[in-house]
């Protein structure tokens, strides 16, 4: 009864804390994800000023800061400007299992785009791997309006 506070040894207390929540993704995102969904377009935004087309699409240029309203497609090809090849297994923060390995998340710059994207590439073998190497979207067949699941992966493509 008498004890002082910091005489007391802590216990740990055991909680799962379940938070189901949703965020609202802004117009711009949001007609990218619509167009990803419902049309298999990669939707970007093209500056008045310089003419940088930004994938995902951005409200203001970050060189001009002007607004931007044109609505752009832009390939779903590019070009793997670098990547990661992960093979030690975690829990995906997304989906709270454990996460399929090995795999690779690579950096994209898609044809007509200013930008870059991240995004899986299906080949998980580093040693046939190489920056510069072309590649192409890969769309789920049923899609929701989620960028990780409409856009599937990305996979290797010879150049033409
Ligand atoms: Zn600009």
């Amino acid at each position: 009864m008498a004890e002082q506070g910091r005489q007391v040894k802590p216990l740990s207390v055991t909680y799962t804390p379940d938070m189901p929540y949703k965020y609202h993704a802004g117009f711009y995102y949001s007609r990218f994800l619509k167009e990803l969904r419902g049309n298999k377009r990669i939707a970007g935004v093209k500056c008045p000023g310089c003419g940088r087309v930004y994938v995902p699409p951005r409200i203001v240029c970050r060189e001009c800061f002007v607004k931007m309203e044109e609505f752009v497609p832009v390939s779903h090809e590019g070009t793997l400007l670098a990547f990661t090849v992960t093979n030690f297994p975690y829990i995906d923060t997304t989906t709270g299992e454990q996460k399929k390995i090995p795999f690779t998340a690579a950096f994209i710059k898609l044809d007509g785009a200013d930008s870059n994207i991240v995004h899986r590439l299906d080949e998980t073998d580093e040693k046939k791997i190489k920056a510069g190497a072309r590649l192409r979207a890969v769309f789920s067949e049923i899609r929701t309006g989620d960028y990780f699941h409409d856009i599937d992966h990305f996979t290797m493509i010879q150049d033409r």
